[in-house]
C-alpha cells in the first residue's frame, strides 16, 4: 500500500485549504511525520520548494501515476510552524473537527492589511527630465499624472497616503508611473505596537516566604526530566501574579518566552500594567477588540524575537514563540477557556499538549480551581502549590448566609435582606463602598406571565426571547425580533413582563432605599465598549460612587481597597442551569464575589442571599472553604460518573427535519450496541437545552466512559458511519468532550 502526504506550500490562513498531494517514498515512510517540513518538486518545471505535511493517507486524490514523490525531509524542519501543525493534528484527534478548522485555529491570520506598510514614492528622474515629462503630461491632458509629478518635483519623496488622499491620485496612476520608471515605491514595514513609550520600573516587591516557596517548588519541577503541569491554588490576593512574574523572569534569563492567559474580562488596564512595569516593551497583549491585522502583527513580533511575554485570552495560546518557557493560565477554572466553536478545544488541555511538544511548562492558577484540575493535582499528575494566605495577612471576609424565604415570611419584599440593608447603611455612614453582585447565569431577561407561568419563546428556536430596552423582544440565537407583548398570549393576563430582575431595576430599587447614595451600574448596557467598562471601574476605584451594582463582570479585575461589603443577591440562580457543573460554577462565582470584600486595610463582610441556604456550594463558598466544596462535589461526580472521574462525550445531530435528527441520534446509539460494555453509560437521544436553532432541530446523545480513548474511537466510528449513510446526508454531527456550557 502506498502512502501519500497532503502538503501545504503557503502557510497562511487563507491558503490553508489548498493542499497538494505527494507520494511518500519508501525510505521516508518510517521517519515522515505530520508537521514536518519537506522539499517537493512543484509545477511543470519541477522547481524545488518547501512545504509542510499536514496529513498522511493511503488514499490518492488523483491518478497515482501522476503523483510526484517527496524529495526529502527539510533539515531545519523544527520550526514553530511544524509544532503548531502537530498541535492542530492533536486537536483534530482529540476534539473532532476537520484538519482545516484546527489549522485555522492555530495559525495566525495573514490578512491583506496585516502588516502595516508605509509606502513612500521617490522621484527617479533628473529634474530637467522630469520637467520635460511634466509638459508632455500637460499636453496629453494626463491631469492626475501631472499633479503627481509636479508634487514630486517639488518634494522628491512623498507618502503614498498623501498622494492617494490629498492629491487624489489613484493607485493605478501610481502604478503606471512606477512601470514607466518615473518613480519607485519604497515599502517600509512598520509593526503596530499596542504599547509604546512605557518606562520600566524595577519591582519593589520582595516575595514573602510562601511565595518564595511556591516559586522554588515550580523551579525544582522545571529541572526534572519530565516536568509536571503546576497548579497554584491560592486565594485571591495571595500574590499569584507576583509568582507568575518571577517565573517569567526566570524564563527570560534562559532566553525563553512565556504566554499568560487571562480571561478577557479580567484583562484590565491594571493587570496589564503590572506586566509592563516589570518587563517593559517586551510585553504585548492580544484581545478580541484588535483587528486581524493587529493580531497578526503581534504574532510576527513574537516570532521575530521582539517579545518575551504575550498576555491575552484563549487564542494567545497559539503565539508562535520560538522557545517556549511558561504557559501561565490564570483563573484556570473560567469557562471562557473552552472554545464554543469547532474545534471545541480547552485551552488548559491544549496548553499542556503544546508544552509537551515545545518543551514549555504549564502553570495553572486559581482561588477556586476547576474540579478536574484539583483532581489531577491530588492524584499527583499535576504539582500542587498552595498559597493559603493573603499577602500582608489580610483576613478573608466574614460571610453571612441569608435565607430569602425567611425574608419573605417576615414581610420583607425588598431584594435586599434586612441584614444587607443594615450593613449597607453602615458603609454609607462610614464612607466605605459596597458591591452588589447579581448572579445572572442561566437567566437572561426572559418574559413570563405571573399568572400562568407562560414564557415567551422564539418561534424558530427553542429559547426564551429576551427583553431589550427598545421595547423589543429578541432571540439571541437567530436574531428574530418582535414587539414586547402587553398581555399573556396564553391566558390573557396583563401581569406579564420582563423577568429582568436586571441590574437596571435593582439600581432603581437600591436608589429608592438609599436616596443619597451614589450608585454605579455595570452590565451589558453600560459597557458596550471597552472604555465603558474601564471608565466605570476606575470611577468606582476613585470613589466617585458608594455602590457598584453588576453582573459577573464586577467579580474580576480591579482591586478596590475601600470596598468592605459585598452582597450576592441571589447566589443560587446558577444552580438551575441544568448541567453537571452547576454547583461548581455557583461555588466559584460566590467565592470570587465574596472575595472582593476587604482587599484593603479594612476588614470585609459579605452577605450571600439565597433560596437554598443549605446547599453545599453556598455553604462552602461562605466559609471560603475550597476543600470542603471539592470533597462534596467529588462524591457527587463519582456517584453519577461525571468528569473528572469519568469522561463524557456529547454527540449532537442537527437537521432541518426533526425525524432525520432523531433517526440519526438513534442510529448513533445503535452503533454502541455491540460494545456491551458495562462501563459505557448512555443518556439519550434527547433534546438539548436548546432543541431548535434557526429552524434546525437538534438531538443529543451523552456517552460516559471511564477512559478517554474509547470515546475518541467511538467518535471516529460515528463519523465514518455518518459519512457512509446517504440517508443522513443532511444531518450535521458535532462532538463536545467534557462540555462546559453544553449545546
Ligand atoms: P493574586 O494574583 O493571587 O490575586 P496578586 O499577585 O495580585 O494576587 O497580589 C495581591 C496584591 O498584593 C497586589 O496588589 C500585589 O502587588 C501585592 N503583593 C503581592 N505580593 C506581595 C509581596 N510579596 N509584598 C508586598 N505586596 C505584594
Ligand atoms: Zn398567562
Ligand atoms: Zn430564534
Amino acid at each position: 500500500m502506498k502512502l501519500y502526504a497532503n502538503i501545504i506550500i503557503d502557510i497562511s490562513h487563507e491558503k490553508l485549504d489548498k493542499t497538494f498531494q505527494y507520494e511518500v517514498p519508501e525510505h521516508l515512510r518510517d521517519s515522515l511525520r505530520i508537521g514536518m517540513s519537506v522539499v517537493v518538486p512543484f509545477g511543470n518545471g519541477g522547481r524545488r520548494i518547501k512545504g509542510y505535511v499536514i496529513e498522511l493517507t493511503e488514499e490518492p486524490e488523483f491518478d497515482p501515476a501522476r503523483i510526484k514523490e517527496i524529495i526529502k525531509i527539510d533539515a531545519d524542519g523544527t520550526r514553530i510552524e511544524s509544532q503548531l501543525i502537530v498541535l492542530a493534528a492533536w486537536m483534530r484527534r482529540t476534539y473532532g473537527a476537520t484538519m482545516n478548522q484546527c489549522l485555522k485555529t492555530v495559525i495566525p491570520i495573514k490578512h491583506k492589511t496585516a502588516v502595516k506598510e508605509r509606502k513612500i514614492l521617490h522621484l527617479q528622474l533628473e529634474e530637467s527630465v522630469a520637467r520635460e515629462q511634466l509638459l508632455e503630461y500637460k499636453r496629453k491632458r494626463y491631469t492626475a499624472r501631472e499633479r503627481l509629478l509636479a508634487a514630486l518635483i517639488e518634494n522628491p519623496a512623498l507618502e503614498y497616503e498623501v498622494v492617494t488622499g490629498k492629491l487624489n491620485v489613484s493607485s493605478s496612476v501610481i502604478r503606471t508611473l512606477e512601470e514607466q520608471c518615473v518613480l519607485t515605491v519604497e515599502r517600509v514595514r512598520t509593526y503596530r505596537n499596542p504599547v509604546q513609550g512605557l518606562t520600566r520600573k524595577e519591582p519593589k516587591i520582595t516575595l514573602n516566604p510562601m511565595q518564595q516557596q511556591a516559586v522554588e517548588a515550580i523551579r525544582q519541577n522545571a529541572k526534572m526530566p519530565e516536568p509536571k503541569t503546576c497548579l497554584i491554588h491560592g486565594v485571591t490576593g495571595s500574590g499569584k501574579t507576583e509568582v507568575y512574574m518571577e517565573l517569567i523572569a526566570d524564563a527570560i534569563r534562559e532566553g525563553k518566552q512565556s504566554i499568560v492567559l487571562i480571561p478577557e474580562i479580567a484583562l484590565t488596564y491594571q493587570t496589564v500594567m503590572r506586566f509592563y512595569h516589570r518587563f517593559g516593551e517586551r510585553v504585548s497583549i492580544l484581545n478580541s477588540k484588535m483587528s486581524a491585522g493587529e493580531r497578526y502583527d503581534q504574532f510576527e513580533r513574537a516570532k521575530n524575537g521582539e517579545l518575551d511575554v504575550m498576555i491575552g485570552p484563549r487564542s494567545a495560546l497559539f503565539t508562535p514563540f520560538p522557545r517556549l518557557g511558561y504557559i501561565i493560565i490564570d483563573e484556570e477554572h473560567e469557562s471562557s477557556y473552552k472554545s464554543e466553536t469547532m474545534p471545541r478545544y480547552h485551552a488548559r488541555e491544549t496548553a499542556i499538549e503544546r508544552a509537551k511538544l515545545s518543551g514549555g511548562i504549564v502553570v495553572l492558577g486559581s482561588a477556586t480551581p476547576a474540579v478536574e484540575s484539583y483532581y489531577r493535582a491530588e492524584s499527583g499528575e499535576y504539582l500542587l502549590v498552595e498559597l493559603s494566605q493573603r499577602v500582608r495577612e489580610k483576613l478573608l471576609p466574614t460571610c453571612y448566609i441569608e435565607d430569602l424565604r425567611k425574608e419573605l415570611a417576615a414581610h420583607n419584599y425588598s431584594i435586599l435582606s434586612r441584614r444587607l440593608q443594615g450593613l449597607m447603611e453602615e458603609r454609607l455612614l462610614r464612607g466605605e463602598q459596597t458591591m452588589l453582585f447579581l448572579n445572572r447565569r442561566g437567566m437572561s431577561g426572559f418574559v413570563s406571565c405571573r399568572s400562568c407561568g407562560y414564557v415567551v419563546k422564539c418561534p424558530h428556536c427553542d429559547v426564551s426571547l429576551s427583553a431589550h430596552n427598545n421595547g423589543m423582544l429578541k432571540c439571541h440565537y437567530c436574531g428574530y425580533e418582535q414587539p414586547m407583548v402587553k398581555t399573556c398570549p396564553s391566558c390573557g393576563s396583563p401581569y406579564i413582563g420582563g423577568f429582568k430582575a436586571g441590574t437596571q431595576k435593582i439600581e432603581l430599587m437600591v436608589q429608592k432605599r438609599f436616596p443619597n447614595a451614589r450608585i454605579l451600574r455595570m452590565d451589558m448596557d453600560t459597557t458596550r465598549n471597552k472604555e465603558g467598562y474601564e471608565k466605570i471601574l476606575s470611577a468606582f476605584a476613585n470613589q466617585e460612587a458608594d455602590i457598584l451594582i453588576g453582573t459577573q463582570m464586577i467579580v474580576k479585575g480591579h482591586d478596590f481597597p475601600n470596598v468592605t461589603l459585598v452582597g450576592v443577591l441571589a447566589a443560587d440562580l446558577s444552580l438551575y442551569t441544568g448541567d453537571y457543573r452547576a454547583a461548581e460554577r455557583t461555588f466559584q462565582l460566590v467565592t470570587q464575589a465574596a472575595g472582593r470584600a476587604g482587599r484593603g486595610e479594612k476588614p470585609g463582610e459579605a452577605v450571600i442571599q439565597t433560596y437554598q441556604p443549605e446547599h453545599y456550594s453556598v455553604v462552602a463558598a461562605a466559609a471560603q472553604d475550597y476543600i470542603a466544596f471539592y470533597e462534596q462535589e467529588m462524591m457527587y461526580r463519582k456517584m453519577l460518573r461525571y468528569p473528572p472521574v469519568w469522561n463524557m462525550m456529547v454527540a449532537l445531530a442537527a437537521s432541518s427535519s426533526e425525524e432525520c435528527a432523531k433517526a440519526a441520534a438513534e442510529a448513533i446509539v445503535g452503533l454502541t450496541e455491540k460494545d456491551a460494555d458495562e462501563k459505557l453509560l448512555l443518556i439519550g437521544p434527547t433534546e438539548p437545552a436548546v432543541a431548535k436553532v434557526s429552524d434546525i432541530y437538534r438531538q443529543v446523545v451523552y456517552f460516559k466512559y471511564d477512559g478517554y480513548e474509547y470515546l475518541t474511537e467511538l467518535r471516529s466510528r460515528i463519523e465514518a458511519f455518518m459519512e457512509n449513510s446517504p440517508v443522513f446526508r443532511d444531518v450535521m454531527i458535532q462532538f463536545d468532550f467534557n462540555p462546559m456550557n453544553g449545546f
